[in-house]
């Protein structure tokens, strides 16, 4: 069975500045497959800066990668054309952070469905517009009759956030790429927006790629994880391996970070060990916060396979087996 998704080697620059050139790298080799015949859901996790939004664009095709590849379904996505370019469309779809800002606060919410149906011609009639709008509503959990003729302002965070997922499910995704789709929607409401993107992959055969910079979000929906830093693969696996057992100083201290219900303990109580040194041009992305970096660490750290679902690139690690970019996707499970 093909690939529904394959990145190979995929780095990303930006050139900024006219008179003195500066390049900055937002995204350093990334190998990436996922199955077509096995929807599956991951996660990429990591603070702002660490790179998260430019693989987004990448993949949705809005920026095209300095070096290597992004092949959807056989096909560089950066070589699409006509149909193939509008079939690319259809199928990858996009949720993202605000909830309001897709909407047209002069329509109504229906607006937002309608368009992409008369876009990619999908129903004959009104009456079959309205069965698939009511249809895709149903299947996020919503009350058709609740949100036909709303306006935006008249509906919750949460509703407008299902909305937006409605709208990508009318079109029958393979693919949804989900950048910190619930990071402003109240907590309360967190859960079930998760729940109902668990449903798109399990029932609609629909994989996802949820993009974000909370592990607590990332535990409770994916069953793998990429921990990027600096625009590099810190630590990779088995979701609850990694956020359970973090081996990469880097992810330690972003789960050493979240406030966890815990009634003995203070948030904040407990000290974070960090140091901040200058920066180690080509060396590893994360020495100048490493409390355990050492000279070796000047150097870009491979991959090392911890277990068989969980790697980290770190010097720490020397003496299990090396792995290269490309075998990533061989220890996330689906
Ligand atoms: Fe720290 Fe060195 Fe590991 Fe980087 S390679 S995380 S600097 S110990």
């Amino acid at each position: 069975m093909a690939n529904l998704l394959e990145l190979n080697n995929v780095s990303k620059t930006y050139s900024h500045g006219i008179i003195k050139k500066d390049s900055t790298v937002a995204l350093r080799d990334i190998s990436l497959t996922l199955r077509e015949d096995e929807p599956s859901i991951l996660t990429v996790a990591g603070e702002s800066g660490s790179g998260k939004t430019t693989l987004a664009m990448l993949l949705l095709g809005f920026i095209t990668p300095t070096t290597g590849q992004i092949i959807y379904r056989g096909k560089d996505i950066s070589k699409l054309r006509g149909q193939e370019k509008l079939a690319f469309r259809r199928e990858v779809q996009a949720v993202f952070q605000d909830p309001f800002a897709v909407f047209n606060p002069f329509y109504t919410v229906d607006h937002l469905l309608t368009v992409p149906i008369k876009k990619f011609k999908l129903a004959k009639s009104k009456a079959e517009a309205r069965d698939k709008m009511d249809e895709a509503l149903t299947a996020v959990g919503l009350r058709p009759e609740d949100i036909i003729g709303r306006f935006p302002h008249q509906l919750s965070g949460g509703q407008r956030q299902r909305i937006n997922v409605a709208r990508a499910l009318l079109l029958k995704p393979r693919l949804l790429i989900a950048d910190e789709p619930v990071s402003m929607v109240d907590a309360s409401l967190r859960a079930s927006i998760l729940e109902t993107l668990r449903n798109l992959q399990r029932d609609h055969g629909v994989s996802i790629i949820y993009i974000t910079h909370d592990l607590t979000t990332a535990y409770h929906i994916a069953k793998s994880i990429i921990v990027l830093y600096r625009g590099g693969v810190m630590e990779a696996g088995d979701v609850e391996t990694v956020i359970k057992n973090p081996q990469h100083p880097y992810t330690r201290l972003l789960i050493d970070s979240i406030p966890w219900p815990n009634l003995e303990q203070r948030w904040g109580a407990q000290k974070i060990i960090t140091r901040e040194a200058g920066a180690v041009s080509g060396g590893c992305p994360f020495y100048s916060r490493c409390a355990k970096a050492m000279d070796r660490c000047k150097t870009p750290a491979p991959m090392y396979r911890l277990a068989p679902f969980q790697t980290a690139s770190c010097y720490l690690y020397e003496g299990h087996e090396q792995m290269d970019a490309a075998q990533l996707s061989e220890t996330l499970p689906v």
